[in-house]
């Protein structure tokens, strides 16, 4: 096996493009306000720069390691998160600078999202990439930054060890299946 090349992800880069402002020089009808949620009614192209970086649930199922078997291009969670990953918070430790120390850390833009096939199916950019809608737990529809780790979504409580103590050639024992699997907790609607 070798590493997949990202094989960690950071949260989102604020990547989204403004579309073009249309000008209505003549309005036949009033048009009913549309007071859905941002992410219901903009593409992953149209967000702002902060509704972008507040689509991430702060699980940090990216942020673990994964494994790429050579012959099949399948692909394997580990348990092993990245060295600047706060087990606690599941936050990384030093996002504004992260590249400096862990520069293959992946930077999330929608093109890189629509890529990309190694989010976890819980994350909120690989979701809405595939027209899915945001879980209950999601802090931007619960409205509480807890819930994530309440619906055992987030990855504390189960990192087995931090990439500093794991060789890059002993990853493949710390193979683990929850990061691709949503709980079922976490599933069921609300
Ligand atoms: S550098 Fe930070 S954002 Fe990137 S993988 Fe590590 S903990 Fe996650
Ligand atoms: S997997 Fe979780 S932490 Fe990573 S970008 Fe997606 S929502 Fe954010």
């Amino acid at each position: 096996m070798s590493r997949t090349q990202p094989r960690k992800t950071a949260t989102p880069k604020a990547g989204a493009t403004k579309t073009a402002a249309t000008k209505a020089a003549v309005r036949p009808k009033a048009r009913a306000a549309d007071d859905r949620p941002f992410w219901k009614r903009k593409t992953l192209d149209e967000m702002t720069p902060a509704e972008w970086e507040s689509l991430c649930d702060g699980c940090g199922r990216c942020c673990l390691n994964k494994l790429e078997e050579e012959d099949t291009g399948k692909l394997f969670f580990t348990d092993v998160a990245c060295k600047l990953l706060d087990h606690e918070s599941c936050r990384c430790k030093n996002y504004k600078t992260r590249f400096k120390k862990v520069p293959d850390c992946v930077s999330l833009t929608p093109k890189e999202v629509r890529k990309i096939d190694w989010l976890p199916p819980t994350c909120a950019y690989d979701l809405l990439a595939k027209g899915k809608d945001l879980y209950w737990w999601h802090p931007l529809v619960s409205g509480d930054p807890d819930t994530v780790h309440k619906a055992g979504v987030s990855v504390r409580g189960r990192v087995g060890a931090s990439e500093k103590d794991v060789p890059d050639a002993e990853l493949e024992n710390w193979i683990v299946k929850w990061p691709g699997k949503v709980p079922k907790g976490a599933a069921r609607k609300r």
